[in-house]
């Protein structure tokens, strides 16, 4: 098995991935970033966004690769869609074993963001792809004309029901509450959106159909009423899960998994970090993911450099 060492590696090539990437790099250690996907993280699958300074409208995709040019000008070293087998953060130095190579660094930045959460009903799994969908972007243009739901109440849930509307005939906003967790400027873009239709106070008790999905069962939280609503598609944006797959518990994280940081970026173990969506931060933009990548960089490679004075 192939070795490689490197000062740094990051784990997860997103917004926070590819800012750390560039400012440890940029700070002349050796620095990785490995991914178990393509890189680009969550951005590239969205549409358009309007609120990364600088850009008052640019693509998802298209942004996330001018982080990835950026990142390459000072030499990071790319290593996406690998298949980790374990991860040793607490070891010196930390290792991490892919099916190929086992990677060995004396930092590890952990920009593996988030998912999307599920609604746990039934039906829900089995109409994956037939149906059920969390990519509004990916899956939207499949309901030209057709009836779709989106559950939730936040930015990602309101913003994706209106995208959608560009394709549905009709679109239900499924909340559970009878008012939206979404910024009021997207609300009253969503208020006016004559194909929107809110549907407070609601619950989703299971996901129907045959082949495909054709019904979402109900359930008003208020009055208990449980009814069926008649749908060709469902799109849960009920929130995010951080991806914490095979080093959970190996460092101090929140009741859901995220993981706890000081103002630095620095765990509760010595040498990592955690930026991005995947740390307990009160908000997960991209200008924010990019942030914390730079702060956590910028810490690392002083960890970096006090380790070196010690062993001179
Ligand atoms: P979010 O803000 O946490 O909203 C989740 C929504 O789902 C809430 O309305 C919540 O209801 C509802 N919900 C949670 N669990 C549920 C369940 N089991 N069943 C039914 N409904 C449930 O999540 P998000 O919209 O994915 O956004 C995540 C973060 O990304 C946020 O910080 C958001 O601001 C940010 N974001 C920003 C933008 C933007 O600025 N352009 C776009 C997308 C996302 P309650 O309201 O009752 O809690």
């Amino acid at each position: 098995m192939a070795i490689k060492e490197f000062d740094t590696v990051i784990l997860g090539g997103g917004p926070a991935g590819f800012a750390a990437g560039m400012y440890a790099s940029r700070g002349a250690v050796s620095t990785a970033i490995i991914d178990v996907n393509m890189l680009g993280g969550q951005p590239s699958n969205y549409l358009e966004l309007e609120n990364y300074p600088g850009f008052s409208a640019i693509g998802g995709f298209e942004l996330m690769e001018k982080f990835e040019e950026h990142a390459d000008k000072f030499g990071v070293e790319k290593f996406p869609m690998q298949e980790i087998e374990s991860i040793d953060l607490v070891s010196n130095p930390k290792i991490i074993k892919t099916s190929e190579s086992e990677f060995r660094a004396k930092t590890v930045i952990i920009a593996t963001g988030a998912k999307p959460m599920k609604l746990g009903v039934a039906g829900e799994a089995e109409f994956v792809g037939r149906g059920v969908s969390y990519c509004a972007v990916c899956d939207g243009a499949f309901y030209k004309d057709k009836i779709v739901a989106v559950v939730g109440g936040g930015n990602s849930a309101v913003e994706e029901a209106m995208y959608l509307t560009k394709f549905a005939s009709k679109v239900y906003l499924i909340h559970r509450r009878n008012e939206l967790r979404a910024d009021k400027i997207v609300q009253e873009r969503a208020f006016s959106n004559e194909k929107l239709e809110f549907v407070w106070n609601s619950v989703v008790k299971e996901i129907k159909g045959e082949d495909l999905v054709s019904t979402v069962v109900l359930e008003n939280v208020k009055t208990g009423v449980v009814s069926d609503l008649a749908v060709n598609g469902v799109f849960p944006y009920i929130g995010i899960l951080p991806n914490v797959d095979g080093f959970s518990g190996q460092i101090e994280q929140d009741s859901k998994g995220f993981i706890l940081t000081d103002e630095t970026m620095k765990t509760s173990v010595d040498g990592v970090y955690a930026v991005g969506d995947v740390r307990v931060t009160p908000l997960r933009q991209v200008v924010t993911a990019a942030s914390d990548g730079a702060i956590g960089a910028v810490y690392a490679v002083r960890y970096i450099e006090a380790l070196k004075e010690v062993t001179v």
